[in-house]
């Protein structure tokens, strides 16, 4: 059988590689570094970890990303398998010795006999000679494949964003000062009038908060970032902020066309609107809330919105340079380009974001390629799991409302609850008696989690999908 091409040695297709070969099937995996570098990457290694060495919580059954460890250790996969032997105390978290990690999966895919390691860049779109393909070149995807691409899927696709906005998870948001209502009770394609959660501030509580936003502290730059000019239009909240103290209330915390049913006599000062941002609406994103303060900083500032005191925050914002497609619109379920189904694309470019999120998207790609390269197909993973919310999530599965006839953008996100379709049932405890506050959290988060281990294993079991090491 001819072998299976991967571009791009990152943490998304060193995990691709690895399952193929795993399954059985040769893959040639090309890594241009080090004849051409990137920006963040240092050596050359596969799968360098570019920024942080963490991985995030390990806790299975309490955290998204935990579970979705758990998931990925459960396919078999190469990342997870080094990331645990080449672990470094932190608390809950799996976190690495970087170069240990980085040798690790190195040379475990150096010494698969059927794996060839092509060092050297692929300019432009791989050729069709190649047949089935897969593209993981990561957001700093060298010039000439991203302008290809953009060639193939439109001058839209590939998008490079700056600023993006802190989603928060719905049920952390205080109802009792918050209300459901649109500007001006207009309702768009598909809403109600009342498609947005609004957060008003009075006079002192706006004049501190654009106070907070000046002082606050900004995330500082790479010289190859600050070069990357702002769009229009989406200006990080504190840029304007600094334009003039009434600016804010003026722009996306305008108070007009809304009235508090908590108390109708009062005309607030601003107020900030909040998003449905997935089908299930269990996450809200803050509209225009773009930012570059820090993670620490926006926690702290945002929780002085009436409303928003205990939220909790399913991404923050943050300003980097980014190279994604327009996932929910390019790719069909199996991670495959609908304009050429012969290229599969998986990580960071696919829209998702993060380390595990992009070697877990590399794994699902490698067994879609194993797949079809066997003449199978395999049935989209559950919802429910953490892989399935996350491939739902880039896919399309999750795409929401329309904004007032705008189509909605599509941003890269972690893996989280808000992306799991919510319990059937509500929790309860032994004693049968209605649940508050950390213990109904905790126990809804075991019953989530729980829901994903059967689910997947179920599935496994159907598909007759083994861990990669196993096949
Ligand atoms: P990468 O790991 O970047 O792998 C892509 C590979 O493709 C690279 O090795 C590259 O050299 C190669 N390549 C590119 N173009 C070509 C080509 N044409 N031919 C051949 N090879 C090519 N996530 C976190 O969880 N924590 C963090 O702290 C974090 N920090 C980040 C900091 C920066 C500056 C950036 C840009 C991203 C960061 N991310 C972080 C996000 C993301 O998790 C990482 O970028 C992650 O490495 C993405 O994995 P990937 O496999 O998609 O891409």
């Amino acid at each position: 059988r001819e072998p299976i091409h991967v571009v791009g040695g990152g943490l998304a297709g060193s995990e691709a590689a690895w399952q193929l070969a795993g399954g059985g099937h040769a893959v040639i995996l090309h890594e241009m570094r080090p004849e051409r570098r990137t920006d963040a990457h240092r050596t050359d290694g596969l799968a360098e970890l570019v920024c942080s060495n963490s991985f995030r919580s390990d806790d299975a059954n309490g955290n998204a990303v935990g579970l979705l460890h758990q998931e990925m250790r459960s396919l078999g996969s190469l990342i997870l398998a080094c990331a645990d032997r080449h672990q470094v105390p932190a608390g809950g978290a799996l976190a690495v010795d970087r170069d240990g990690f980085s040798r690790a999966v190195t040379k475990a895919l150096e010494d698969h006999p059927l794996v060839t390691i092509a060092r050297g860049e692929v300019e432009g779109l791989p050729p069709e000679e190649w047949g089935p393909c897969i593209v993981a070149t990561g957001p700093l995807t060298a010039p000439a494949l991203a302008e290809a691409i953009r060639g193939l899927t439109g001058a839209e696709s590939l998008a490079f964003f700056d600023a993006i906005a802190p989603i928060v998870h719905r049920d952390s948001i205080d109802m009792g000062k918050a209300w459901f209502q649109s500007r001006y009770d207009k309702a768009g394609p598909g809403g109600s009038g009342a498609d947005y959660i609004n957060c008003p501030l009075d006079r002192e509580q706006y004049d501190a908060f654009v106070a907070a936003l000046v002082a606050g502290e900004k995330t500082r730059f790479k010289e190859w970032e600050a070069s990357t000019p702002y769009f229009d239009g989406c200006l990080p909240i504190e840029v304007m902020a600094e334009r003039g103290p009434e600016t804010l209330r003026h722009g996306p915390m305008k108070p007009v066309g809304l009235t508090n049913p908590h108390d109708p006599t009062v005309k607030a000062c601003a107020i900030v609107q909040l998003r449905q941002d997935n089908a299930l609406g269990t996450l809200y994103n803050m509209v225009g809330f773009q930012t570059k303060l820090t993670y620490g900083e926006q926690t702290r500032i945002f929780r002085t919105i009436p409303g928003l005191e205990n939220a909790e925050f399913a991404r923050l914002g943050g300003l980097h340079r980014n190279t994604y497609l327009d996932s929910p619109r390019l790719l069909d379920a199996g991670l495959r380009l609908k304009a050429r189904p012969s290229l599969r694309f998986a990580g960071q470019i696919t829209g998702c974001e993060g380390y595990v999120e992009s070697a877990a998207v590399g794994l699902m790609a490698g067994r879609y390629a194993l797949a079809e390269a066997r003449g199978q197909a395999l049935d989209p993973l559950p919802q429910t799991t953490a892989l399935g919310a996350l491939l739902a999530h880039i896919t399309g599965g999750h795409i929401a409302v329309e904004d007032e006839g705008t189509p909605r953008s599509f941003q890269p996100m972690n893996v989280n609850f808000g992306l799991f379709p919510p319990l059937e049932r509500a929790p309860r405890n032994e004693t049968g008696r209605r649940l508050r506050g950390p213990e109904k959290a905790a126990l809804k988060k075991r019953a989530l989690t729980d829901r994903a281990r059967e689910d997947l294993a179920a599935w496994m079991a159907a598909q007759g999908v083994l861990p990669a090491a196993a096949e």
